[in-house]
């Protein structure tokens, strides 16, 4: 039977790779709504060319995109606004299976709707999993949701791991023979730029990844090596471990997408050409296997798989997001928040890029931590974090 499929983010750079691997399944999947943000001629196209049922966009753009919609004769189209309607399509009954590919901590209300809706939640928004992560978790058991991982290092993990793996119950203690979980790393543009070369580099550098097309805010935290940081703090709640059992390692091509070691001494990886296809069909098929256009990978041309350890020194960032998930509680939110105010004054140019994590560290050490017992009390900590993260650029700036 056909599944029905809602794409939040549809317009970024996941939204898009879902829709190809949709595109190439129209037996098996339709889409039943999606959402954009700022990109609404691109939404019309998608519109047009998906006839989604539902379309979810801020109050402010509802108008421009009807005018769209009447001006491509597209009728039918219910458009909910606002993170209400986000949720709405989240939730909804005619709803199979939910990509969750908004960035930020904007999406994390519409992936927990999804979560408790019981759905299966293809995740990509790993800023909502790091700042909410033990209630997601658990309301993802509580509400038999099936929350599979589309972050490639994760879904290669996923890969790795035994097949009853998540169905255990689990301490934080790796189970079932798993000893220790390689998170792969490709060092982003700046692997190789010293501390004097890093505090010149600009926007358009630091989104020019050199495997992975992606969306900006990813691309500057690749840079920084926060993305690892927010990916690791993602690992120990998706499967359960603490920090120490996961390891980065450097491998700059960006083929083999992570691995898990076994007290045997077998270590299993999972290779693949980088393209965010290949996670994304397995997580909408599994525990089945789809076609993609990803070639198969070719290991002849490619010849050579190197490995090194993470410069804590030039990359800061990791080591923060590594002692956040240590102390726990509101921390991994209160460095999210601070990380996206300051890749946006970055992208802005407002600051350097080595004030990035200047600003996180500052914002860490000034926010008080606590329990994180609900989610008003992330969203509130999320809120007070962004202010004095703002406040901190403000000093950086004059
Ligand atoms: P993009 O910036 O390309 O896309 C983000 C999407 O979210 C767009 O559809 C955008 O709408 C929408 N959006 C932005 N801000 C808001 C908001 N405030 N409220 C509602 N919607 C909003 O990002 P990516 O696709 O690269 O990344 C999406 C998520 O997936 C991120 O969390 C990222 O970390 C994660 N991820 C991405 C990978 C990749 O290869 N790109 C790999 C692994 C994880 P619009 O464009 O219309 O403004
Ligand atoms: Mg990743």
């Amino acid at each position: 039977m056909s599944q029905s499929v809602c794409i939040l983010g549809v317009t970024g750079s996941i939204g898009q790779s879902t829709l190809k691997i949709l595109e190439q399944h129209p037996e098996q999947y339709s889409v039943y709504a999606v959402s954009a943000y700022s990109r609404i001629q691109e939404l019309g196209e998608i519109c047009k060319q998906y006839r989604p049922k539902v379309v979810v966009v801020p109050a402010a753009k509802v108008d421009e995109l009807q005018q769209l919609l009447k001006a491509k004769k597209i009728n039918n189209i219910e458009i909910l606004a606002d993170e209400a309607g986000l949720i709405t399509v989240a939730e909804h009954p005619d709803v199979d299976v939910v990509m969750a590919a908004i960035v930020g901590a904007a999406g994390l209300l519409p992936t927990l709707a999804a979560v408790k809706a019981g759905k299966r939640v293809l995740l990509a928004n790993k800023e909502a999993l790091v700042m909410s992560g033990d209630i997601m978790m658990q309301a993802a058991k509580d509400h038999q949701a099936l929350l599979l991982p589309v972050d490639s290092e994760h879904n290669a993990i996923f890969q790795c791991l035994p097949q009853n793996y998540l169905q255990i119950l689990r301490n934080g203690e790796p189970q079932l023979g798993v000893q220790q979980i390689l998170l792969t790393a490709s060092g982003g543009p700046f692997l190789n730029f010293g501390l004097e070369q890093l505090k010149t580099v600009t926007p358009a550098q630091a989104c020019k990844h050199p495997n992975w097309s992606m969306g900006q805010k990813i691309s500057v935290d690749s840079a920084t090596l926060m993305n690892k940081g927010l990916e690791l703090i993602e690992a120990c709640h998706l499967f359960s471990i603490k920090e120490h059992f996961v390891t980065v390692v450097v491998h700059p091509q960006s083929i083999i997408h992570s691995m898990v070691q076994y007290v045997d001494g077998s270590t299993l990886a999972q290779m693949g050409n980088p393209d965010m296809c290949t996670p994304i069909a397995h997580a909408l098929a599994w525990p089945e296997r789809i076609q993609t256009h990803v070639p198969a990978l070719d290991l002849f041309t490619q010849s050579r798989l190197d490995f090194q350890e993470p410069d804590l020194v030039r990359f800061p960032a990791l080591k923060l997001a590594r002692q956040a998930m240590k102390i726990g509680g509101l921390a991994p939110a209160i460095l999210n928040a601070a990380n996206e105010i300051a890749v946006a004054a970055f992208l802005k140019q407002q600051i350097a890029f080595l004030d990035i994590a200047q600003v996180v560290e500052h914002t860490l050490n000034h926010v008080q931590n606590g329990v994180a017992e609900s989610i008003d009390s992330i969203l509130q900590t999320d809120q007070l974090a962004r202010q004095v993260a703002s406040q901190r650029i403000t000093q950086l700036e004059s």
